[in-house]
């Protein structure tokens, strides 16, 4: 954080919960437009106000296609909700979780230092499991920042060994807040990152 920009009134759109959130990010666009509503929304329940000839809502993967052909890109997912959400022939490199952090940020390691991608995507799942099932900031959360922490420590170092450090920008952000074991109601805690549930990982090169 001390060479980066940060804060904690960054807002999510609402209803403050997974899908919805995450479309928004990797969309760039919010529910009224791309269509996703709910938190695990796997189709648009709203018809996405455009598509590409991916058959989706523009978001990043295709837009870097388009731009850039030879640019490769990949995605690491921990939840599986995050298939739902990009357009999979526009990505050169795929990996579904299954939930664990620890193979998702190992296996973004070795992605970062083999392939140096253009763009990637890295999705973590924790602290939202432990703020849905013990609950948001309880010490079993905050342990579980601590782990956070300690995997972006891991894609950091990452980045540096691979010798790109001086053209990457790394963005950290959570998908919703969160309130007891819940999303909250529509109060604004519940849209601020302070109270962060996922958090993931962009890493952006320049060449
Ligand atoms: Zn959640």
């Amino acid at each position: 954080m001390a060479n980066g920009s940060w804060t904690t009134q960054a807002r999510c759109v609402l209803p403050s919960s997974s899908a919805v959130n995450w479309a928004s990010l990797l969309m760039g666009a919010g529910p009224t437009e791309h269509g996703y509503t709910e938190w695990d929304s796997k189709v648009p329940e709203i018809p996405s106000i455009t598509k590409t000839s991916y058959g989706l809502f523009p978001g990043i993967f295709s837009v870097i296609r388009d731009q850039k052909k030879q640019a490769k890109t990949a995605i690491v997912y921990s939840w599986s909700g995050i298939g739902y959400l990009f357009e999979k022939e526009a990505v050169n490199i795929i990996v579904s979780g299954n939930d664990k952090d620890d193979f998702c940020t190992d296996t973004t390691v070795a992605i970062i230092k083999r392939e140096k991608p253009y763009f990637t995507f890295l999705h973590l799942d924790e602290p939202d499991g432990t703020g849905h099932s013990i609950g948001h900031r309880t010490l079993a959360y905050y342990k579980q920042l601590e782990l956070v922490d300690q995997r972006i420590g891991k894609i950091v170092k990452a980045v540096n060994d691979a010798g790109i450090a001086d053209e990457t920008v790394i963005l950290v952000t959570a998908d919703h807040g969160g309130k007891g074991r819940g999303h909250g109601v529509n109060r604004l805690m519940k849209c601020r990152s302070r109270g962060l549930s996922q958090a993931l990982a962009f890493v952006k090169t320049t060449n």
